[in-house]
């Protein structure tokens, strides 16, 4: 949201409640809103942006309001005091439904949800010591050092600044570097813990998060109520707050503000409206909301958020946006890892094999990389070459053999564990966040690189650690040539471009080796150039390379070893003149089905060595398919 449209929002907030014609209710409505908001904040995280659905967010306010009203009415303890306990207990709740639940996947998540979030229902209509069904009455107001919130004009105040922090919080927090680890959970988990996330821990983050938040909205609930029953905590309620999180969308934290707004405010006209036209008194809105879900989930699946930032923008002429475009300032460079001597081994593959059911996509393959080498891993498509890169990477598990990394062994670890030993790598299907700035997503490949808690990117304390981390992507991004695209949304640019951002993401890991699988596909032939010269340069500087490329002017100028691979077998290995002539290499790119390729071609451009390169050549590529 930009600056202009939050002074003026915040302005309206704060007179509203002061100015005498504003009638009652529309202060009790503004209350509700804004304690739903709150609850729909965390669905926001947890659901829009993070993908995990919850329809149980309800059960959670009403952990915060039974705590709260059981506390203060029986035992006598200061509300203030509850809110911690409540959030405590929130804690332990969360992170152990959170850690049973969250390994579920697809359909059956909310299904999870729903089943504890029934489950927490009746218990608090069953417990006795909660009131049954009747619930706990006589909750007394909150006392803000000596003034009496009591009135709804009075904890309206303590409600909406609550909710504005959290609205700054955690718009902090997804500019952050857990921010980005979250944002990448919907669609980039697996690439995301190649650069050494732990998915798990986040997902489990976001959901702790989502509830602490649904928890502090059911104590402000209690003492606004001054009373609590299990009802407004059931599965019908979750729903609500999942609509409103739908209907807001996950564009901007606003959107929570404006789903709860515009679901409380429509449910409100139709308990009028309703009633009037359809004589009668059951909730016929529930249907108008089950029509509305249809329309919104078909036709604006993000939610009205762009909707309304679209209009504003159009009224302001986008000056009220503060559009980014000039690099991050320069910031100190993050410490880069040893490089190993030249001619150290780096990596040693023995005998990796790979099988899918019958399929032996990987067939006891073996090879070795100095340091300081570009080897080319090449052949026809479907020869095993991108599951060997996901055997080094732990992204699958081999089914026999050995990978060591300067001494490691890598078989058997997990991919973010791989990473952390100084292994980077792109991927042949391009991985990344495409709602995420490019430089946002290069600055994922440097996860590891600076320690940023949740508590210190809630607070925005990280300013150091974040412009270190920017900074470090906007060099990257630099490098493989970028620069002009720090502020793009990573899903606008071009398929040879969102490849460049894989290898300026594989690099602000400062890797030691560098597995790249058919990085110039989709380039033009000048930026080929300037990324063989990008190699090179990683290269001379002591950095170890894995390529797989179909380009073969490109993998023969390039590359010091090379390995050909052909249905999973090693069919040839030795520097790139010598391979180039061996029969069975021949013989296997002979048999492709490709009529326009010939032997001559293989040899014309291989043997063309490094300097007598032409454009034609720089095209030519393996057949694929065989
Ligand atoms: P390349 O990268 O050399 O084109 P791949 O490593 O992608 O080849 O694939 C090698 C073989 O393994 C292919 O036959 C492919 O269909 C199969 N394969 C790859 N991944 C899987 C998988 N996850 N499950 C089953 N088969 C797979
Ligand atoms: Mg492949």
């Amino acid at each position: 949201m930009n600056r202009l449209l939050l002074v003026l929002v915040v302005a309206v907030l704060i007179v509203l409640p002061q100015l005498d014609a504003v009638p009652t209710f529309w202060i009790t409505q503004l209350n509700y809103i804004g304690m739903s908001s709150l609850v729909v904040l965390g669905l926001l995280l947890l659901t829009g942006i993070g993908g995990l659905t919850s329809f149980g967010q309800a059960a959670f306010v009403g952990i915060g309001a039974y705590t709260t009203a059981y506390l203060s009415t029986r035992l006598g303890i200061s509300p203030w005091l509850t809110l911690l306990v409540a959030i405590g207990l929130t804690l332990v709740f969360s992170a152990l439904i959170g850690a049973i639940t969250l390994r579920l996947s697809g359909h059956y998540l909310p299904l999870g949800t729903i089943a504890w979030s029934l489950s927490l229902y009746y218990l608090f209509g069953n417990l006795s010591f909660l009131g049954q069904h009747d619930g706990i009455s006589g909750v007394l107001p909150l006392n803000f050092f000596g003034i009496s919130l009591g009135s709804g004009r009075y904890i309206y105040y303590l409600i909406w600044a609550i909710l504005l922090l959290a609205l700054w919080a955690t718009h902090n927090l997804l500019h952050s570097r857990p921010g980005r680890a979250i944002r990448s959970l919907r669609s980039g988990a697996g690439m995301a813990e190649s650069f050494g996330v732990n998915m798990a821990v986040y997902k489990i983050i976001i959901f702790v998060y989502a509830a602490v938040l649904a928890c502090i909205s059911g104590w402000l609930y209690a003492h606004l109520q001054r009373a609590v029953s299990p009802s407004p905590f059931g599965l019908n309620y979750g729903i609500e707050y999942l609509f409103m999180a739908v209907v807001g969308g996950a564009g901007s934290v606003w959107g929570a503000v404006i789903g709860s707004t515009l679901i409380l405010g429509l449910k409100d006209q139709l308990q009028n409206w309703l009633p009037r036209v359809f004589d009668t008194n059951t909730n016929v809105e529930l249907i108008v909301f089950g029509l509305l879900m249809i329309f919104v989930l078909q036709y604006t699946r993000d939610g009205v958020w762009p909707m309304v930032s679209g209009v504003w923008n159009g009224l302001t002429g986008g000056r009220g946006a503060r559009k980014q475009t000039h690099p991050p300032l320069a910031a100190a460079q993050l410490e880069r890892r040893a490089r190993p001597e030249s001619n150290t081994l780096v990596l040693d593959v023995k005998d990796a094999r790979k099988e899918f059911g019958g399929l032996v996509a990987v067939n006891d393959i073996s090879f070795q990389l100095k340091a300081g080498e570009i080897m080319g891993l090449i052949g026809p498509n479907g020869a095993g070459k991108s599951t060997t890169f996901n055997l080094i990477t732990g992204v699958l598990p081999a089914t026999s053999g050995e990978v060591s990394f300067l001494g490691h062994r890598l078989d058997g670890l997990r991919a973010r564990e791989i990473a952390k030993l100084g292994v980077g790598r792109s991927f042949q299907h391009v991985q990344l966040v495409p709602t995420m700035s490019v430089i946002e997503n290069v600055a994922l490949g440097a996860h590891l690189r600076r320690k940023v808690g949740v508590f210190s990117a809630l607070l925005h304390t990280d300013r150091r650690s974040e412009s270190e981390l920017l900074h470090e992507a906007a060099q990257q991004l630099q490098r493989v040539g970028l620069g002009d695209y720090l502020y793009e949304e990573a899903g606008n640019l071009a398929l040879g471009q969102q490849r460049l951002l894989e290898i300026a993401r594989a690099l602000a890991a400062d890797p030691v080796l560098l597995l790249l699988d058919e990085p110039a596909a989709g380039l033009r032939y000048k930026e080929k150039q300037d990324l063989a010269q990008v190699l090179t340069q990683l290269r001379n500087e002591g950095m170890s390379i894995l390529l797989v490329e179909h380009d073969m002017d490109f993998v023969m100028r390039l590359t010091d070893h090379l390995v050909v691979m052909d249905f999973g077998t090693k069919l040839a290995e030795g520097d790139p003149k010598t391979v180039q002539q061996n029969p069975a290499v021949l013989q296997a790119y002979l048999g492709g089905i490709d009529d326009d390729f010939d032997g001559d071609e293989l040899a014309g451009a291989s043997g063309s060595g490094s300097a007598a390169a032409t454009p034609a050549m720089a095209s030519q590529s393996m057949p694929k398919g065989v």
